[in-house]
């Protein structure tokens, strides 16, 4: 029996884990003790991964179809490239290049990352390539960069142990970020007087370590956090030296706040007024405060807001970049940092840079050897998949995610990937919606089977090693992407040096590194063999440095172009869609503890439906007896976009009015193509992420025969 330290590949958390295996197969996985991000501990979904590899699940050859009327048949990987490469190089001649586009993945390594990236943006000359981290993360990147001027979590873990006052805000980490959750349990229960404020329409698991749980209608964040800083500003407990030599556009915040009263905000949120000046004044009083928030203020349309208004408080308070302070928004994927810094979503590009931004692309340009980059800008997820069923993207990549189940307002997506005239599907796992639209299938590796680096909510970088070989003739995504390329280099450009000659994922770390050199990630002093060597390390960690950066702006210098933090002032506004008398519920979205997104891995290990079984509609108590509905019952959902079957669960946590379904069940387990035929696609103005979290619905009994 061998042991290889490797990474889960499930959260942001991103723990350690020591994968006890044969060479041939995987027996057990335990929680790394050397690891900061989990010293030892893994959680449920982590704990099970040696029981996720069921081999019938996985795909193991090429196959390709050469209609949509037919069925795909087996084929070797140089007939799939070649004829992939054929069929992009004639689109790409006959619609030009921005009529292809590649939706890529969270999961994937960051090594992956770049090499789709540098395939798209430099030998197709595309910014059409976009991340399922836009649904996830990109309001965070939009607060970052609006206020810091970087997407860059200033924090570290060590600062949950350390703070004095918490606040957490849309985020069930009790269940999405277990392993997280437990470090603070652990440090609760040794601090009994660290004050935690817990903000979630829903009562969930997360609340039980709270303090004080403000239920807030849904939608009404912005309001509370500029509810807060009213409170703050009133009660003279802003830092206001902090604010002078450190931020800018206080004024004008200060001003728009005044309006935000307690009593207006707490009839805006539902909550109580003496419950918002309680929380002001621990905010106030405490000597760190830290905030964590996750999708709750992500998935809106309003994120961007909801993101800056928190971040905010930091400012206003001084508390950032200090032990135990600063905003920390908790990432969703194991990668999407990784996806964040190599430009992985369209308006972005490697090393923390903008598509849209001239000097960025002749820098990118310049480091690739190439006359420039494209400048048309890319399309992000939701306008993809519509220019998909438009007709007017005609070749699509996607690689390790499920769009026919993740993206909102489903029967959408469905259209445009029956219509797409080309689509290849990159994936370890053959079960996924997506996967039955495939054209050509391409074989990924999976957990345990690969090697690269990802990097965690903590800015952290870790190593990803194999323990064992892929199955069948299935092959790592970068190896994937670069004999792609090749073969449209040879196509596009006869003749010219191969810019794709990469045959390990330490060569591609080695070249990308370079793009984050003198920016605000700057990570070039890493490499494969150094990270083998010190550990998983936090950037920025440049070629002069000997460990990771613990904590960002403790000098109180900024990312942004005068070093200075920047105060954003904005209004609370409406939901993109609330409800009315034929939707008169508003639906919620999320997470369960032991399934991971479309259960494409945990759905193959029979113990993670021990917490769960099966897909319900949690709905209060008063909200059923209004319908003359019981617990159990089978009703239908309907939203203004689709319907679905299923078990309604009675659930005194849900407040009257709101109903919440699980994310994880799709079409293959639930018939209806799972929680998002009923999601809206309304989407942020600044970061695009769709409000997956508010759709009115409407709930009614199922007549059976
Ligand atoms: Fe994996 Fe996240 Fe659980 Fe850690 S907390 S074991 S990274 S799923």
């Amino acid at each position: 029996m061998k042991q290889t330290a490797s990474t889960c590949c499930y959260c942001g958390v991103g723990c350690g884990v020591l994968i006890d295996h044969d060479g041939e197969k995987i027996h057990t996985v335990s929680g790394d003790p050397a690891h900061p991000a989990n010293l030892g501990r893994l959680c449920s979904k982590g704990s099970t991964l040696h029981l996720t590899g069921d081999l019938a699940a996985r795909a193991h050859y090429p196959e390709l179809r050469l209609g949509k009327s037919l069925a795909r048949a087996r084929v070797d990987w140089d007939g799939a490239l070649s004829h992939a490469a054929e069929v992009f190089a004639r689109t790409i001649d006959e619609h030009g290049p921005d009529s292809v586009a590649f939706y890529i993945s969270g999961q994937l390594l960051t090594e992956d990352y770049y090499s789709f990236n540098k395939l798209a943006r430099t030998l197709i000359g595309t910014n059409n390539i976009d991340s399922n981290s836009r649904l996830c993360m990109s309001s965070a990147v939009v607060g970052y960069k609006r206020s810091l001027g970087a997407d860059a979590p200033p924090c570290s873990y060590t600062d949950i142990e350390q703070s004095q006052c918490l606040l957490i805000a849309g985020s069930n980490m009790a269940w999405a970020h277990p392993v997280l959750f437990r470090r603070l349990e652990a440090a609760k229960a040794e601090q009994p007087d660290k004050r935690i404020i817990v903000i979630d329409p829903r009562r969930t698991d997360t609340c039980e370590i709270a303090d004080l749980h403000l239920a807030l209608r849904p939608g009404t964040d912005v309001a509370l956090f500029h509810g807060l800083l009213h409170l703050l500003i009133e009660q003279r407990q802003i830092d206001h030296a902090f604010i002078a030599a450190h931020t800018d556009g206080f004024e004008a915040l200060q001003s728009l706040v005044e309006r935000y009263t307690p009593a207006l905000v707490a009839a805006e949120c539902g909550i109580s007024e003496a419950d918002l000046h309680l929380a002001a004044s621990w905010i106030g009083d405490t000597q760190s405060f830290l905030s964590l928030w996750c999708m709750g203020l992500n998935q809106s349309s309003a994120g961007s807001a909801k993101n800056n208004a928190l971040i905010n408080l930091h400012l206003a308070t001084g508390q950032i970049g200090k032990v135990g302070s600063g905003p920390f928004s908790l990432t969703g994927q194991p990668n999407a940092m990784g996806g964040r810094e190599t430009g992985s979503l369209s308006n972005l590009l490697p090393g923390h840079r903008d598509a849209a931004n001239p000097e960025h692309r002749r820098e990118v340009a310049i480091y690739w050897g190439v006359d420039n980059l494209p400048e048309q800008p890319g399309l992000s997820a939701v306008d993809l998949f519509e220019a998909v069923r438009a007709g007017r993207i005609k070749a699509l990549w996607v690689a390790c995610t499920n769009p026919a189940q993740s993206m909102p307002n489903q029967q959408l997506i469905h259209e445009a990937l029956a219509t797409c005239p080309f689509v290849i599907v990159q994936e370890a796992f053959t079960t996924t919606e997506t996967c039955s639209y495939a054209d050509l299938l391409l074989p990924a590796a999976s957990w345990g089977e690969k090697e690269g680096t990802v990097t965690n909510s903590e800015r952290r970088i870790s190593h990803v090693r194999p323990a064992i070989g892929a199955p069948g003739e299935a092959r790592a995504d970068w190896s994937i992407v670069c004999d792609f390329a090749r073969r449209l280099e040879r196509r596009l450009l006869p003749g010219r040096p191969s810019q794709f000659a990469f045959y390990s994922p330490a060569e591609l770390f080695d070249e990308y590194k370079g793009l984050t050199r003198g920016r605000d990630l700057d990570y070039s002093g890493l490499s494969h063999a150094l990270i083998d060597r010190l550990g998983p390390q936090q950037w920025p960690f440049n070629a002069s440095t000997e460990q990771g950066t613990e904590r960002l702006y403790t000098d109180g210098r900024f990312a942004t172009a005068n070093g200075r933090a920047q105060f954003i002032a904005e209004h609370l506004t409406e939901l993109k869609e609330t409800t009315d008398s034929d939707y008169p519920l508003l639906l919620n979205t999320g997470r369960l503890r032991d399934q991971w997104h479309g259960m494409s891995r945990t759905g193959t290990a029979a113990q993670l439906f021990g917490h769960v079984e099966l897909a319900q509609l949690a709905m209060h108590p008063d909200d059923l007896a209004a319908r003359d509905l019981q617990d159990g019952q089978l009703i239908r959902v309907s939203s203004r976009r689709g319907e679905l079957v299923l078990p309604v669960l009675a659930e005194p946590a849900q407040r009257p009015g709101q109903v919440f379904l699980p994310m994880h069940w799709g079409d293959r387990f639930l018939k209806g193509l799972g929680c998002n035929v009923l999601t809206q696609n309304g989407y942020d103005p600044l970061s695009k992420q769709p409000e997956l979290k508010q759709s009115g619905v409407q709930v009614t009994p199922v007549q059976l025969p």
